[in-house]
């Protein structure tokens, strides 16, 4: 390396709980329309970008993800990130991706699409661009449907296939208790759940909603910071398939629900669960209760900022 290297550039993207998430019917080149409310939640995935010669990358975790299942070659998020921004920027220059996850892989909360966020973010300042943020979140949008609120964070409600975002308001603090399991969820595995699912019982429940939308409740909740108005409206379409392929997940519900919790939901296509709490004393009560029932049980709290320097 040169002596005028660019100094590394250390990046910190969250992860997100999807308050309201509401799946469409399933299209015929079987992706499903989705309607959601994003909250961006203080567990952060950092990514440390340091000048080399291609991209290469490393992942290691808080001791309590395993990282195991994670590809450290192209099919890496973050690696494909780095990759479209040299294309699109005609950038020469490479970049090794030091990758530190608290998210839990494969658990609904978009911990990849958090790395992927966090490199575009880290490769532009390291190779020393400077994208304007619109143009970062249109190629964020390329790579995966989650990204681009990683890039953004706060409050956002996603539509369409979930690429398209917009900024919501919020005001207050919401704290969560998350309990996050060893086993991931397949995405498409939930989805392909679901629409089994709705294919079973389309006499029961009827057809899907045609163009979903976030119910306008939740986002009063958030605007209002209210965490028993917006207990009252969470609501999560992959729950029931997520459920029907982990039994074991209803009984934590059930567990979190009785020892306090205003709310529990799977997060995303599960199969972490986030319980809503009332406020800061009674998160830490909660986390206490079902960390004595042997459950890991992490307390974060919500709105916070998209990738960020640090
Ligand atoms: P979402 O909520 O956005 O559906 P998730 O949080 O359930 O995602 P992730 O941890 O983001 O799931 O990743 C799911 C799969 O994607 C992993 O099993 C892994 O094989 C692959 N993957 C690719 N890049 C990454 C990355 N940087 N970190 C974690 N997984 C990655």
């Amino acid at each position: 390396m040169s002596a005028h290297a660019p100094a590394p550039v250390r990046v910190r993207a969250p992860g997100k709980i999807n308050v309201f998430l509401e799946v469409g019917d399933v299209a015929d080149d079987g992706y499903h329309e989705v309607a959601t409310a994003y909250q961006a939640v203080s567990l952060y995935e950092e990514v440390t970008a340091t000048a080399a010669d291609g991209i290469t990358i490393e992942i290691a975790g808080t001791s309590t993800v395993d990282v195991e299942g994670v590809p450290t070659d192209e099919r890496n998020l973050a690696v494909r990130a780095a990759r479209l921004l040299a294309r699109v920027a005609g950038v020469e220059q490479g970049a090794h991706l030091s990758v530190h996850k608290a998210v839990p892989v494969a658990g609904g909360m978009g911990g990849g699409s958090a790395d992927a966020a966090a490199a575009l973010v880290a490769c532009d300042a390291l190779w020393g661009i400077g994208m304007p943020t619109a143009e970062l979140a249109r190629l964020a949008a390329q790579l995966g449907a989650d990204v681009p609120f990683a890039l953004l964070g706060g409050t956002a409600v996603g539509t369409g296939r979930g690429d398209e975002l917009s900024p919501a308001l919020a005001s207050g603090r919401f704290d969560w208790v998350l309990v996050p399991n060893d086993v991931g969820l397949s995405t498409p595995v939930v989805y392909g759940e679901l629409d089994a699912h709705r294919e079973r019982h389309a006499v029961d429940i009827g057809p899907a909603p045609r163009v979903p939308a976030v119910d306008p409740d939740v986002l009063h909740a958030i605007r209002q910071g209210d965490a028993r108005m917006l207990a009252a409206t969470v609501r999560n379409d992959l729950q029931a398939p997520a459920l029907h392929l982990r039994p074991d997940l209803a009984r934590v519900l059930e567990r979190g629900e009785r020892a306090g919790a205003l709310a529990g939901l799977v997060s995303g296509s599960g199969p972490t669960l986030a319980f809503l709490a009332a406020d800061e004393t009674a998160a830490i009560d909660l986390q206490v209760t079902l960390s004595a029932a042997g459950h890991h049980a992490v307390r974060v709290h919500g709105p916070v900022a998209g990738a960020r320097v640090v």
